[in-house]
Order: structure tokens, then C-alpha cells, then sequence
């Protein structure tokens, strides 16, 4: 292994992850973090801890500088960016490699293509992926989007090239409203990215998101490791994630897997990425790729026993793919509820100090989290403070075993979505894997 000391560039739960696995190959880990993280779980755990600015993202976790100089004063080789902050930003990918530090992540140019969603949608079509009906690229003009519209039929969405988070999205019920929407998600995705370059797609009435992990070495090898039902979604953020979907079939798992896994192959990809469709009538519509590791991951190691962090740090390395796509076999499943420190139901934020923590435990039941008794959650940073994911043989073991380690969980002195996933564990819709991407808010809004 020629990596020996690990930088990761990421707090909360997945700079944790990351410790995990690089200490269980014998790998150093150095932290960085705001002063607000100071006392962190993983500045604690990691070897090495670098205090690299003030509360603010913009002036700590996305430093590039400051990152860079951490990486050189403890001696790092690797730089691994977790997702969120600066693990889809190709210029830092190109700074670090630059630096001849390795970048546990994808080539720059496929994150950056991927980043454009316009050229995502393109390069996915030319590789064979299903598309969802829309402009063939960027739309520049009123009369345009009209034409495209008209062939597709209403209602459309227009989406901003360079959008994430739902952001510089809006749906056009008719041609009634069209250039007033238009200009509305124009300026949003303007003030949001500083490019307001849009694209018109066909919007899919009632579809489930589901998303297909891959992995590639890099030189033209690539395996799929199955899908994620992540179609419980409060304004686009995922709320509960399963693997595999209650709807697809082993046939369609290998058929579409087959696709991506070719996808990846032909660009030669590297690295974990996960490739998102939407899914309606038994259909798949590609939306986009996420060049990084998914908040999610761990559904996908729990039912096919491989480790993905392992597998970036293996990649990254240099070492080729530990599994090939016919020694993977997909056994049983696996339910992730995100945890925030929030009111479970009016999702208000709320940090704080927690007074009392205790996490589930027992078989098959795992929690990423780097809470502690007497740990403040601050209040600059996403509001997710854990993750539970539970395994079971069959998707009714695994609803069991969910709802007896909700019961255990015990997190005081903030308010958390705890009660939220209690309560969906018990819904008959979530029982039967009855649901889509707008069932979630439809369901908040009978509750009230
Ligand atoms: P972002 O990068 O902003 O998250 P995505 O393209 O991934 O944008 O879309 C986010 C969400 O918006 C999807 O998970 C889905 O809920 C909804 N969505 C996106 N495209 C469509 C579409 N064509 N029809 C219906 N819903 C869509």
C-alpha cells in the first residue's frame, strides 16, 4: 500500500467513516477541522488534527489552501473528501493530484462533466443510459422551450445545467405560465451558481428514485453493486433509503446493472459513483450522476458485504476492483433512516447540547455517528447526527429489527427525526415498499 496517512476533508459521521476504514488498513488518519469541531469525534479518534479556520464552511471546510498546507505539514499522501463540500469540485481534484497527492475520488474531467448536468444528460445518452424526454441540451430561448414543451407534452420541468439540491428547478403545468416560471428558475439558479443555463425535461408524474452504485478501477473495468430505493424524500433530501427497491426484480437488477456497469467501463471511470434515475411504469430515466460516495452507502455494503470506503482507498491506490461483478451476490436487506437533530415533524433545525446518548446495537444493526454524551451539535452544519442502518434476511426481518432498534435509540437533549422513522416503520404504505417520491410530503400534509 503506498498510501500511509489519510487527510479527510469532511466532520460528522462520514469523516468517521472514513477513520474506520483507514485504520482498519493500517492507514494514519489526519482531521481537519473548524474551531467549532473541536471536540469532534473524529479530531479525537485521528491520529493527526489540524484546526483549519473559523465556524463558516466557506472559510474551514471548503479551504482549499488550508486544506492543502494540513496535507503538507502532517506528512499526508491521500486526501479523501467524503461527500458535500469539495468532493464534486474538480479544480480541488486537479489541485491535490497537482500537489502529487493522491485524490481518493474520480478523474477530475468525469466530475466535472457529470457536475454540468446538460453534459451529464449527453454523455449518459451517447453511453446508452435511458433518458428522460427533453431538450437534446441547454435551451436558450422563450420560443425554444415552448417548441420542446409542446413536443413532450405538459407538464415539463425546466432544470438549471448546473443545479443540486432542487435548487433552479421548476415544473410548468402549461403554456399558460411558461415564461414567468422560466425567468423565476433562471434567477434562482443564477443567484445559486452564478449560471442561470437551463434545460427542459419531461416531468414524471408519480416516479420512485431509484440509484445504482458503481464502482470502476479506472482502466476500463467496472462493477454495479445493485440499486437504492431512496424515493422517501422531503424537498428532495433523503429521509429513509433501502436496498434492494421493494420493485425491482434480480432480472432487472442485472439487466440495468449490466448497463451501468458498461457505462462506467466504456468511460473508464474510477472510483465510487452512483447514478440516479427516476422510475415510472417500469421505466428508467437516468437524472444524474453523483461522482462520490452517497450519504446511503452503507445499505449497499450491508447487503453485499463490501466495504466501499475500503474499495475507494483500494482504487485510489492503484490496486484493481476486490470483487468481480459474478462473485457479488446480493443477500437479504437493508434500511437506513437518517437521523437529524430536528423536530421530527415540523423539521425545525435543533442543535444543541446532547445530554444523553445511547446508540441501538445488537445483530445486524449498525449506527455511523460521531455523537457523544455531552457533545454540542453546532448549529452552522447539516442537521443529519446519525445514521442507522439495520440488515435482515428478508425486508419484513429488517422492518422488525428497525423498529425494535428505533425503540433503543436514545438521543436527549435535542429534538430528532427519531419519531419520524417511528412512525414510518409502522405505516402500512412503507410496509408494503408502496410509495414514490411525493409520498413523504403528501403524507406530512394529512398528518397536520
Ligand atoms: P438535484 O441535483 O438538484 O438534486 P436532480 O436532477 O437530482 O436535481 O433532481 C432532484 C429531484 O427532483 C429528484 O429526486 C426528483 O424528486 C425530482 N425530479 C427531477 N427530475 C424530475 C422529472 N423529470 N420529473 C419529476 N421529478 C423530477
Amino acid at each position: 500500500m503506498a498510501i500511509k496517512r489519510i487527510l479527510i476533508a469532511n466532520r460528522g459521521e462520514i469523516a468517521l467513516r472514513v477513520h474506520r476504514a483507514a485504520h482498519e488498513m493500517g492507514i494514519e488518519t489526519v482531521a481537519v477541522h473548524s474551531t467549532a469541531d473541536a471536540d469532534a469525534m473524529h479530531v479525537r479518534l485521528a491520529d493527526h488534527a489540524v484546526c483549519i479556520g473559523p465556524p463558516s464552511a466557506t472559510d474551514s471546510y471548503l479551504n482549499q489552501a488550508a486544506i492543502i498546507s494540513a496535507a503538507e505539514i502532517t506528512g499526508a499522501d491521500a486526501i479523501h473528501p467524503g461527500y458535500g463540500f469539495l468532493s464534486e469540485n474538480e479544480k480541488f481534484a486537479e489541485i491535490v493530484e497537482a500537489h502529487d497527492l493522491i485524490w481518493i475520488g474520480p478523474k477530475p474531467e468525469h466530475i466535472r462533466t457529470m457536475g454540468d448536468k446538460v453534459a451529464a444528460k449527453k454523455t449518459a445518452g451517447a453511453l446508452g443510459l435511458p433518458l428522460v424526454p427533453g431538450s437534446a441540451g441547454a435551451v436558450e430561448t422563450m420560443d425554444e422551450i415552448r417548441a420542446v414543451a409542446a413536443e413532450c407534452g405538459y407538464p415539463v420541468l425546466v432544470k438549471a445545467a448546473a443545479g443540486g439540491g432542487g435548487r433552479g428547478m421548476k415544473v410548468i403545468p402549461g403554456p399558460e405560465n411558461l415564461e414567468s416560471l422560466v425567468n423565476q428558475a433562471k434567477s434562482e439558479a443564477k443567484a445559486a451558481f452564478g449560471d442561470d443555463t437551463m434545460y427542459v425535461e419531461k416531468y414524471l408524474g408519480n416516479p420512485r428514485h431509484i440509484e445504482f452504485q458503481v464502482f470502476g478501477d479506472g482502466k476500463g473495468n467496472a462493477i454495479h453493486l445493485g440499486e437504492r430505493d431512496c424515493s422517501l424524500q422531503r424537498r428532495h433530501q433523503k429521509v429513509f433509503e433501502e436496498a434492494p427497491s421493494p420493485v425491482i426484480s434480480p432480472e432487472e437488477r442485472a439487466r440495468m446493472g449490466g448497463i451501468v456497469a458498461k457505462a462506467m467501463a466504456d468511460m473508464g471511470y474510477r472510483g465510487a459513483g452512483t447514478i440516479e434515475f427516476l422510475w415510472e411504469n417500469g421505466e428508467f430515466y437516468f437524472i444524474e450522476m453523483n461522482t462520490r460516495l452517497q450519504v446511503e452507502h452503507p445499505v449497499t455494503e450491508a447487503i453485499t458485504g463490501v466495504d466501499l470506503v475500503r474499495e475507494q482507498i483500494r482504487i485510489a491506490d492503484g490496486k484493481p476492483l476486490s470483487v468481480t461483478q459474478d462473485e457479488l451476490e446480493f443477500k437479504g436487506h437493508a434500511i437506513e433512516c437518517r437521523i437529524n437533530a430536528e423536530d421530527p415533524f415540523t423539521f425545525a433545525p435543533s442543535p444543541g447540547k446532547v445530554t444523553a446518548y445511547h446508540p441501538a446495537g445488537g445483530m445486524h444493526v449498525r449506527v455511523d455517528s460521531g455523537l457523544y454524551s455531552g457533545y454540542s451539535i453546532p448549529p452552522y452544519y447539516d442537521s443529519m447526527i446519525a445514521k442507522l442502518i439495520v440488515y435482515g434476511r428478508t425486508r419484513e426481518g429488517c422492518l422488525m429489527r428497525l423498529r425494535r432498534a428505533l425503540e433503543e435509540m436514545v438521543v436527549e437533549g435535542v429534538k430528532t427525526s427519531i419519531p419520524l422513522h417511528q412512525a414510518l416503520v409502522r405505516n402500512e404504505d412503507v410496509i408494503n415498499g408502496d410509495y414514490t417520491i411525493k409520498w413523504l410530503e403528501e403524507w406530512l400534509e394529512t398528518r397536520e
